[in-house]
């Protein structure tokens, strides 16, 4: 995640094991054919005009948070049977565990790099390659106004996936025992050097994908990294069920948690995706995610209030894919 600090998941939790969360009930559904009249009453011509450019397969539904409103509808992602056949959760080993940082895109990153070098050939064993170069070395000044942010208490900062890779490819990576994982270097920062006499290991581009359609075939070769859609509590109350977005009263989106996808999965005509967390083992199955590829949503802002950058055209909750080439 993001923005997990640490007492702010204590309190989450603490709540969460005396409160009930409330489904949302007041949902508002329709077909666009049928009661366009509804339509229009409830959205505005541009969001609307958004909705039908995407082609939903089935009723749109409109439900309220107690801060805003989303319309979320399923439009099927088509996925060959060989993309299907791969599961790569093996070749990833153990889940990791960012701790109270902002560091799950790092995380992500050097998974992806252990995967591919060893799925490619190029590790003959699994190597862990480090985390904590990147948190250190991608964006000092990030660090530091994170540092001035939190009066000291995190180095680490909101950062991507292939951002992170794109420094890899001229910066080199070191191997997780030679710079070993510590979170984030408050208050007193990274060291202002690099390590210059343990071996790094680069990787030879980037390659970064937006449509979903597009990214999922990769699966075939290897996993892929990519942004999942955080929504609170929803992340950390799904377990093993599948991840659909906000379904509760409560629910707010927190931003993008960068996550891999191992394998993907058909399960009653819907597409989704199993994904790899970094939160340890305690939230998912086991820190293992099931993640619709089908929904889609929109946020239906509430009068003089602007919707969040990433919900302002349709989206899905898995985007922003990214993974290495070595050649
Ligand atoms: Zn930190």
């Amino acid at each position: 995640m993001q923005k997990c600090e640490r007492s702010t998941m204590e309190q989450l939790l603490a709540t969460m094991s005396s409160q009930k969360y409330h489904p949302i009930e007041d949902k508002f559904t329709f077909t666009i054919h049928e009661e366009i009249h509804n339509v229009f009453k409830r959205l505005s011509g541009p969001i609307l005009e958004a909705i039908i450019s995407f082609k939903p397969d089935v009723d749109i539904e409109l439900f309220n948070t107690n801060v805003t409103s989303f319309a979320r509808w399923m439009s099927h992602v088509v996925t060959s049977d060989i993309v299907r056949s791969k599961n790569w959760k093996e070749k990833m080993h153990w889940i990791r565990n960012q701790g109270p940082h902002s560091t799950c895109w790092a995380i992500a990153a050097v998974e992806l790099i252990s995967a591919l070098r060893f799925i490619l050939g190029y590790d003959t064993e699994y190597t862990d390659y480090s985390a904590q170069f990147l948190v250190d070395f991608v964006n000092v000044k990030r660090g530091e106004r994170k540092c001035a942010e939190t009066n000291g208490n995190h180095y680490c900062f909101d950062y991507t996936i292939a951002k992170a890779l794109e420094f890899v490819v001229h910066a080199g990576i070191p191997e997780a025992k030679d710079w070993v994982y510590v979170g984030c270097r408050a208050p007193n920062g990274p060291p202002n050097y690099r390590p210059q006499n343990i071996p790094r290991f680069y990787i030879k581009s980037v390659t970064k994908i937006s449509s979903i359609h597009e990214a999922l075939p990769y699966l075939q070769f290897h996993p892929i990294g990519a942004a999942l859609a955080f929504f609170e509590p929803d992340y950390y109350l799904i377990k093993d069920g599948v991840y659909r977005g906000p379904v509760y009263i409560e629910s707010v989106y927190k931003g993008f948690h960068y996550v891999n996808i191992y394998a993907i999965i058909e399960e009653n005509g819907e597409t989704i995706a199993l994904v790899k967390s970094s939160h340890g083992e305690r939230y998912g199955d086991g820190g293992y995610f099931k993640v619709s590829c089908d929904v889609l949503m929109i946020e239906v802002p509430w009068e003089g209030i602007n919707a969040h950058t990433h919900y302002r055209q349709p989206m899905r909750l898995l985007s922003r894919f990214s993974f290495p080439t070595f050649a």
